[in-house]
């Protein structure tokens, strides 16, 4: 695959780290010195480029602006003690981006320029990676419409790139959490599965008054009954029930299938609880909560890895929680972040080496 691909590097004259501390940085405000470009014409990728990071010049018929076809990933990439240089179960996230492309009728993208164009550019740009524990590099590759034409159908040409912005570390307060009842994120047969530009946007009126009323986040529920949970905002959910973590299913296509909830499940089943991804409403989580069993709630995603929940509130019934005292929620992410920074044998496989 890596033979096929034409790879062109040019690099930066000079390295802008020198002017930029890779200590508390803020979440997606700094990039590296390189971005990786690839152009798709007449049924084929190419001009597939490493190049210093630069602003795009756009038309302003650009389809992308006007109909939203336009996708992207997360992914983190991590130094180990020693220096060398991992990223985080990128195959997953590339598999996932090709199920959002496929969902936005845009073509899909191979893997040499994905996988091996990331890792070249993550190589390139690997001074970038801090190496304080709870830093991380992060990785955005995306793809866009490019025609230029206002007409309404799916591009002739697209554009991937992949930028990539040095984070850490990723500080997240336990939040308040509104089960939201009037706004939806996905329906049965919508794009709720796709990681696409539209969900955020679509997503951002309903955070807006919840954070008016106090609150953090929304946590979905379904667009019909209002019932069954989904997400978090733009985490997944897992729900610790006595001795089983509860995660709502991605059969209905209506949760995104994220690689930390698959990683979570993984190491909660380690830690030796039952995993039931199935449908799960608002009523069990209340009684359970009732009756003592709803030991913990979190959020699960790339950016924050596992978000502790300290308040549920579903009309006017309030569950707290005193995550001071939780077990779970702090071993998965502890084992998980062990992992990721080489202090824990990767069993699964998951630190694919650049
Ligand atoms: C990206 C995303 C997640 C988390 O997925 P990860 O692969 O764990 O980062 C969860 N929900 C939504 C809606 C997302 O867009």
């Amino acid at each position: 695959m890596i033979a096929t691909m034409e790879l062109t590097i040019n690099k930066a004259e000079q390295s802008k780290l020198k002017d930029i501390s890779l200590e508390n940085l803020p979440f997606g405000k700094y990039f590296t010195d390189h971005m990786l470009e690839a152009d798709y014409e007449n049924g084929e990728w190419k001009n597939v480029e490493i190049k210093p990071y630069q602003p795009l010049l756009l038309s302003p018929s650009l389809a992308a602006l006007h109909y939203g076809q336009a996708i992207f990933e997360g992914i983190k990439a991590y130094k180990n003690a020693d220096g060398e240089v991992f990223i985080f179960r990128p195959y997953d996230n590339y598999q996932r981006f090709n199920v959002s492309a496929e969902r936005m009728q845009m073509p899909s993208v191979p893997e040499d320029i994905f996988i091996e164009g990331m890792k070249q550019l993550v190589a390139l740009d690997k001074a970038w990676i801090p190496n304080q524990a709870d830093h991380s590099l992060y990785i955005r590759p995306f793809m866009f419409s490019s025609d230029e034409l206002i007409g309404v159908r799916p591009s002739d040409t697209y554009k991937f790139l992949n930028i990539l912005s040095p984070t850490g570390p990723y500080y997240n307060a336990p939040m308040r959490i509104y089960v939201e009842e009037q706004y939806v994120r996905a329906v049965p047969g919508g794009i709720g599965y796709a990681k696409a530009a539209g969900n955020y946007g679509a997503a951002m009126y309903a955070t807006a008054q919840a954070k008016k009323r106090g609150y953090d986040q929304v946590l979905w529920t379904d667009a019909f009954e209002h019932k069954y949970v989904q997400e978090i905002g733009t985490m997944n959910v897992i729900f610790i029930i006595g001795d089983k973590a509860v995660t709502p299913d991605l059969g209905a296509g209506t949760i995104l299938a994220g690689v930390t909830r698959n990683s979570a499940l993984t190491l909660l089943q380690e830690a030796g609880f039952t995993i039931e991804e199935r449908s799960l409403s608002i009523d069990e989580i209340i009684d359970a909560f009732k009756s003592g069993l709803l030991h913990e709630v979190f959020g699960t995603g790339t950016a924050a890895t596992i978000s502790y929940i300290k308040e549920l509130r579903y009309k006017d019934f309030v569950m707290n929680f005193d995550t001071d005292k939780w077990q779970t929620a702090p071993t998965i992410k502890k084992w998980l972040t062990d992992i990721r920074e080489g202090r824990r044998e990767d069993k699964y496989g998951w630190m694919v080496k650049v």
